[in-house]
């Protein structure tokens, strides 16, 4: 037997997982660069214009704050994965996700160190890009993209120490690296702060000959290094 839900924001019961007033109240698009996804910006943020990312686009649902923090945080660390699926279905519809994710010819989580993966016990980000692509048939490998070690906390870092810090994280399996020769992949992850991690991904995709990057995250903290940590 399943229970009926209620709105994870709001806790309105029964209803969907998050309700129309709180999707209405706390999920507004708003105008962003298409580069890093920061509010207020459109189309591209000075900042990206000076230094572009490797990346070819950034698309976001959210603002990193009240209430996705707290989802986040019970997706994440406190193990409640059911949150994946409106969490996920949040991301797509958001605006230019939809279409994002029809030209992609590849899905990618970002993937979690070993140790990490065991110490959590699953991806949070292989949930979300799971319930990305519900009826759509983009292939999802789980192994291709992988990271080998982890990184200290990001946060007390300046923006060229998080890059080194964070650079040479990342692989491809050897074996599957030809496949994404120009690929259109679409790279998902649950949340941006500085995004160096997801930079550092992304020199790996394109050394791999990936055509064309789409970062895309649920949530974006406002400025660059808000965000209380990077841990992943
Ligand atoms: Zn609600
Ligand atoms: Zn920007």
């Amino acid at each position: 037997m399943t229970l009926p839900s209620e709105c994870l924001i709001c806790h309105q019961w029964p209803g969907p997982a998050l309700c129309e007033s709180c999707i209405l109240n706390f999920a507004q698009p708003r105008a962003r660069c298409q580069l890093c996804a920061l509010p207020g910006a459109d189309p591209v943020c000075s900042a990206c214009r000076a230094t572009p990312p490797v990346w070819d686009a950034c698309l976001c649902a959210v603002d990193y704050g009240y209430p996705w923090q707290a989802c986040v945080a019970r997706l994440k660390f406190q193990g409640e994965l059911g949150l994946a699926k409106s969490l996920g279905q949040l991301i797509r519809h958001a605006p230019w996700v939809e279409r994002a994710l029809e030209q992609a010819t590849c899905l990618l989580p970002m993937p979690l160190s070993d140790q990490r993966l065991r110490e959590r016990g699953y991806n949070q980000a292989l949930l979300l890009a799971r319930s990305l692509r519900q009826g759509l048939k983009i292939p999802l490998p789980v192994h291709w993209l992988q990271k080998w070690r982890d990184t200290p906390a990001q946060s007390e870092l300046a923006r060229d120490e998080r890059l080194r810090n964070v650079a040479g994280s990342f692989s491809l399996a050897p074996s599957h690296r030809h496949r994404l020769r120009n690929a259109r992949v679409v790279l998902v992850d649950d949340v941006m702060t500085t995004g160096a991690s997801l930079q550092a991904a992304c020199q790996v995709l394109r050394h791999a000959g990936v055509a064309h990057i789409t970062t895309l995250v649920l949530a974006r903290t406002n400025a660059p290094g808000a965000g209380p940590s990077e841990k992943s």
